[in-house]
């Protein structure tokens, strides 16, 4: 006769759908100003988080959503080097 435990749900800054956390992948921002993707959730910054689907990602870094989620300017190159580092978690984590 528990009550039921609280499952801290976040908004995915892409589509906008609601999910527990640990589904989520978030993403942070450095203090000077790089996104990054934070695998563990721990890192200390302002944070936005995102689904696991590629299609997610897609549409955040095109539309700059995420950006403007973390209230971060990115460069062409910034944007790349976090989809690619979004692509490469994903690979692992399928592995
Ligand atoms: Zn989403």
């Amino acid at each position: 006769m528990h009550p039921p435990k609280h499952i801290p749900l976040r908004r995915c800054a892409s589509c906008a759908s609601q999910a527990p956390k640990r589904d989520l992948l978030r993403i942070v921002r450095t203090p000077d100003g790089a996104l990054l993707l934070d695998a563990r959730g721990k890192a200390a910054g302002r944070g936005a988080y995102l689904c696991k689907k590629p299609a997610c990602w897609d549409f955040a870094l095109k539309k700059d959503r995420l950006a403007r989620a973390v209230k971060a300017e990115l460069a062409p190159a910034q944007r790349a080097a976090l989809l690619q580092a979004l692509r490469l978690h994903a690979v692992e984590v399928a592995a």
